[in-house]
């Protein structure tokens, strides 16, 4: 049964501050943060990296403590860590996290030996092998981590997701950014001025004396041969004149959810379950 911190005899948790001695050596802080974590006598500790900033030599010692207390004590641990083969190691049940969302959750065996989700498959690719006979095919992600407070829409990871598709929620920003590139490239020498219409348009100019029919053809074309490189460009839904421009239609997307595919294991990825709608045909 966990004490209250009044019945260990300590103040309020928000007046609780652990002062080290300057003295102390890492490892010694760390074990009097567990010291003055167990004085509580829990059941669950948030042990939230606990090990990451610790020499290699003393890293072994703090969990293998850790470990026995978890014997010793019935303990339960919330472990945070950004070290995959640690948690492998270490915990019964894993959850992948991006951008403060579950994607994928599984007893560890089931999450690092069968990854599901792109984003753990990525994770999983480059965990260094101490066999430099193991050469892995590793997948380096492109860009960095998104804001956390400008979240992407459709699913979180599609960014930078290697394998993303046409309903993984791309931008009209983000369409048309490309489709900015691809212009700047000289690739669409008929366009004139790329704009975001709404969430779903982007809306393309043309150049005086170029025909919208010839310009929208040359666009089908050029998004067609580059969607593989440029994944945003599977965004398009559909290219048509306007009148005296091009309107460029984008594909509906939704967020994808957990969805437990066998006992214990949940992913969220519609590769991996598909949206109830199948994915229709690319005209662009
Ligand atoms: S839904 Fe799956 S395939 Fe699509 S971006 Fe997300 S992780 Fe990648």
């Amino acid at each position: 049964m966990s004490r209250s911190l009044e019945d260990a005899g300590l103040r309020p948790a928000e007046e609780f501050v652990l002062r080290f001695p300057h003295e102390l050596s890492g490892g010694q802080r760390q074990r009097v943060s567990i010291a003055a974590a167990l004085a509580l006598e829990p059941d669950f500790i948030v042990a939230d990296e606990p090990v990451s900033m610790l020499d290699v030599s003393i890293r072994t010692e703090i969990l293998q403590l850790m470990m026995d207390l978890r014997e010793k004590r019935g303990l339960t641990y919330l472990f945070i860590t950004h070290d995959l083969s640690l948690a492998w190691i270490l915990a019964d049940r894993l959850a992948v996290m991006y951008l403060g969302k579950i994607v994928e959750q599984g007893t560890a065996e089931q999450v690092i030996s069968r990854p599901k989700h792109p984003y753990t498959q990525a994770l999983i690719s480059v965990v260094p092998s101490p066999d430099p006979r193991h050469l892995a095919k590793r997948t380096i992600l492109k860009g960095e981590r998104p804001d956390a407070v400008n979240i992407p829409s459709g699913c979180r990871f599609h960014p930078r997701c290697p394998l993303a598709f046409e309903k993984c929620g791309w931008s009209a920003d983000e369409v048309a950014d490309e489709l900015r590139s691809l212009s700047a490239g000289g690739l669409l020498p008929e366009i004139a001025g790329i704009q975001v219409q709404n969430p779903g348009t982007v809306a393309i100019g043309i150049v005086p004396g170029m025909t919208p029919g010839s310009a929208a053809a040359n666009l089908r074309r050029v998004a067609s041969e580059n969607r593989d490189s440029r994944l945003a460009l599977k965004g398009i839904a559909d290219i048509r004149e306007n009148g005296d421009a091009i309107r460029v239609t984008l594909q509906a997307w939704e967020e994808p959810v957990l969805v437990e595919l066998e006992p214990g294991n949940a992913v969220a990825c519609h590769l991996v379950t598909p949206p109830a709608e199948s994915v229709p045909t690319v005209t662009a």
